[in-house]
């Protein structure tokens, strides 16, 4: 397989990693993702954000030394981040407990073998047609102990469900160098967690197909102005829908209480 499978042209759609998991997740809010409702920036994802460019960083450049971690972390906030303090509502002195948050989780990350580290953060993009763009952001890429090399997603929270986030970097991987990654693997720095998949041509076709078709209806709802289908379950919390969404309105309060 080199090819991605046809779909009808049609408004120019940018799929990431997050929105084909939101899909998996519920359609109709991948489907408000292309209306440009997104979710909020919270103090999690901020912590996690944080966390990501510290293990990068790690990775790069070296350890990171206790008495210049503070220091560190405010560089990385100041490469960007900055904007989010204050949508997230951060003070100096909750930005402090969060710095101390990310420090936790980098000596557990510094903890991890990263023999074979290759390149951290790699941005992957592939164009199909004049009108379907994929792409991704791989956390790190490692060598393998064949050909392919190991792409690993690391986690700041539970491992949860990571199986469609990294089939879709295998096919991503396969989409632009024509080669299959040998494992891709989600890692939480936080309780040791770890999933593994090995892709086959096979796996690879199958998550194309997937890919295809919430590409096909994605289009034909923005067409035709329609909502998708709706599945609740705990995600609604964090939905940037929910006050419209009676499904998602009832499974947000079992959640909650
Ligand atoms: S609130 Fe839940 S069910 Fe409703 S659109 Fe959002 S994720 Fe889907």
């Amino acid at each position: 397989m080199s090819a991605f499978p046809s779909v009808p042209p049609g408004e120019a759609i940018a799929v990431s990693a997050t929105m084909y998991t939101t899909y998996r997740t519920c359609p109709d809010q991948a489907l408000a993702r292309l209306h440009g409702d997104y979710p909020p920036d919270t103090r999690v994802s901020f912590k996690g954000n944080l966390a990501h460019r510290m293990f990068a960083r790690h990775l790069r450049t070296g350890e990171v030394a206790a008495a210049d971690f503070d220091q560190a972390c405010k560089e990385e906030i100041g490469q960007g981040m900055n904007v989010k303090i204050g949508a997230v509502g951060l003070r100096p002195s909750t930005l402090r407990g969060v710095i101390a948050e990310v420090g936790e989780l980098y000596d557990r990350f510094k903890r991890l073998s990263h023999d074979g580290f290759r390149e951290a953060e790699v941005f992957v993009e592939v164009t199909v047609g004049d009108d379907l763009v994929l792409r991704g952001s791989v956390d790190a890429v490692f060598d393998g102990t064949c050909d392919g090399p190991l792409l690993i997603d690391w986690k700041t929270g539970a491992l949860g469900h990571a199986q469609d986030q990294l089939a879709f970097y295998a096919l991503l991987w396969w989409l632009e160098s024509q080669t299959l990654p040998e494992r891709v693997e989600a890692v939480s720095v936080s309780t040791g967690e770890r999933y593994a998949e090995v892709p086959s041509i096979e796996s690879v076709r199958e998550t194309a197909e997937e890919v295809a078709t919430m590409v096909r209806q994605l289009r034909a709802a923005l067409a035709a102005d329609v909502r998708l289908e709706r599945t609740a379950g705990g995600w609604c919390r964090w939905c940037p829908i929910l006050s419209d969404c009676a499904e998602g309105a009832a499974a947000a309060a079992v959640f909650d209480s």
